[in-house]
């Protein structure tokens, strides 16, 4: 990412937006696939509303938030642009679910059965279906979040069965790794599985990996949507 300080920061974001597609279409192509097979997540947790417009104002329309309070109180204020897509992508507290399930089109984070049901519950019968994909835990004890791939049978089952969540497939956030190999190393098995659960259901369409940091290993890896916050919008001002 090259900073401009001549830019104006809406000017920024468009200019860093455009070169992050450059980016994921070259990868793509590197990998061996069509330009046009993998989503570009903008992930605006922390950013201001006018970021997001100067991200909209370029065609993007996919955003990830990862607090409650924030996504929701983000959705209400950007609602008269038509078309944008919330993905929710943060730990879900039971106590939150109805928020999310009053506002999102997307959920990455679902890994636990309680919670899905509750959002199922939640959803609101004039909205579509809630868009969910489950997150796994690839890395082990160095991760809180997400579920162990032997668990996945039972929760893509349990997913499946809600009348008002729509499968689309997998996410994780693994553990930082320093080389493009061990990278891919670690995002072998989930993909695997997708590509595995891809096949048994038609609507399964969706491998949510890939972050600033390791979008060559996850393109290579198969991933369909990338999750990317400081490439586009800059750093954040507190570690997150
Ligand atoms: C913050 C966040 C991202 C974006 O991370 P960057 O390194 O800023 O690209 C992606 N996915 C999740 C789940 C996040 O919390």
């Amino acid at each position: 990412m090259t900073i401009d300080t001549n830019l104006s920061h809406a000017d920024q974001v468009t200019q860093n937006l455009s070169q992050v597609r450059q980016q994921v279409e070259q990868l793509a192509i590197d990998a061996g696939r069509d330009q046009a097979s993998v989503r570009i997540l903008a992930v605006s947790k922390t950013k201001p509303l006018t970021d997001i417009q100067a991200a909209y104002q370029s065609g993007q329309r996919a955003f990830g938030e990862n607090y409650v309070q924030e996504a929701f109180d983000k959705y209400h204020a950007l609602a008269e642009l038509k078309g944008i897509e919330w993905h929710f992508i943060g730990p879900i507290q039971s106590n939150k679910t109805r928020q999310i399930a009053e506002s999102m089109d997307w959920v990455h984070s679902i890994d636990r059965e309680k919670i899905a049901r509750r959002l199922s519950e939640q959803r609101p019968d004039n909205m579509p279906t809630l868009q969910v994909c489950i997150q796994v835990n690839i890395s082990g004890e160095e991760s809180k979040s997400g579920i162990l791939l032997e668990q996945l049978p039972a929760m893509v089952e349990l997913v499946q069965s809600l009348p008002n969540l729509q499968l689309r497939g997998l996410m994780a956030i693994p553990a930082p790794q320093q080389s493009f190999a061990t990278q891919c190393q670690v995002y072998q098995p989930l993909q695997q599985a997708f590509l595995e659960l891809s096949k048994s259901d038609s609507m399964i369409d969706t491998l949510s990996i890939g972050m600033s940091a390791d979008l060559p290993a996850a393109i290579s890896s198969g991933s369909t949507m990338v999750r990317v916050g400081t490439a586009i919008f800059g750093a954040r001002d507190y570690a997150q």
